[in-house]
């Protein structure tokens, strides 16, 4: 059995390329961990790595900047790129495979004449559904052509896009995918910030100040862990504290939602909290 040492981990940019590999692997009865990114690596990728690392056998990350999930407005074009940094951090952590594709690559026909969209309804509809309409199609897409791509495997994905998490589950079930899905709590900084590639766009001054943002979901989480369950008041708390920072120019929502369906929450069930809102120009999303 081939053990991930962190040493010598292979780039490879095309399909087929990765299926030789995947197939070799499997001969040798090895079991494959998938870690899906975009990129710009950072602490709480690494922490994905290392999880899937001590998982399975030989881990998968994919780098793909995925133009289907970017709405026009978005930052596509200067969304953060640093292969070398990634290739560093990735083989740190214990990656032995690192899926590179280009566009032509995973979207032959190009990514505005892509013609079979994977759409989940329901748990994507709302929050990030209604702020970055088709957002979530792009995902789903790209995720489930991943899934096709690699094969039986275990994934790991971040809670930190705790929606995206709930709608990459549902699709793997919906569409009989066999892969193993595991969610990885969120990696922060010391402020209790949530790690993100966007973070890289914020000035020290916002960084700092971002932390409101963590800090105003703690405090909810503990209240309603004490068994406090005014739900509404406590949304309106914390949209207040995120608002009155200076550092935060927006909010897009803050929701205290079921935790497994992401709808109201009832009295009984637990709970999430979940905020979306912009720190300058920077749209952050955390959730808790
Ligand atoms: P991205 O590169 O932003 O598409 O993220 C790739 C994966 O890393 C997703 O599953 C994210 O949820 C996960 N991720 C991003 N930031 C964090 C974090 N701070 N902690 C844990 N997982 C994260």
């Amino acid at each position: 059995m081939r053990i991930a040492d962190g040493k010598n981990m292979r780039r490879v940019t095309t399909i087929s390329a990765l299926h030789l590999e995947l197939e070799a692997a499997r001969a040798g009865r090895q079991r494959v961990g998938l870690v899906p990114t975009m990129g710009a690596l950072h602490g709480g990728h690494a922490e994905l790595i290392r999880q899937a690392a001590a998982a399975t056998d030989l881990v998968v990350v994919t780098i793909f900047v995925n133009p289907l999930q970017f709405a026009a407005t978005d930052d596509l074009a200067v969304y953060p790129r640093d292969l070398d940094g990634d290739h560093a951090i990735a083989q740190a952590a214990g990656a032995a495979l690192l899926f590179c594709p280009t566009v032509d690559e995973m979207y032959p026909f190009g990514p505005s004449n892509v013609l079979t969209n994977v759409r989940v309804r329901g748990v994507a509809d709302q929050l990030e559904g209604t702020h970055r309409p088709g957002h979530f199609d792009g995902v789903a897409t790209v995720v489930a052509k991943l899934f096709a791509i690699v094969g039986a495997c275990t994934a790991f994905f971040g809670e930190k896009d705790y929606q995206q998490l709930a709608v990459v589950r549902r699709m793997a079930t919906d569409l009989s995918f066999q892969i193993k899905i595991v969610g990885v709590p969120t990696v922060r900084e010391s402020n209790g910030l949530a790690m993100s590639s966007r973070n890289r766009y914020l000035t020290r001054e916002q960084r700092d100040g971002a932390a409101v943002i963590s800090q105003a979901m703690f405090a909810a989480r503990s209240e309603i862990s004490g068994g406090v369950r005014d739900f509404e008041r406590i949304r309106g708390e914390v949209q207040a504290q995120i608002a009155a920072s200076p550092v935060v120019s927006s909010i897009d929502y803050v929701a205290i939602v079921d935790a497994a369906t992401l709808e109201t929450a009832g009295p009984q069930n637990p709970v999430r909290i979940l905020v979306a809102c912009k720190v300058g120009t920077t749209r952050l999303i955390d959730n808790g």
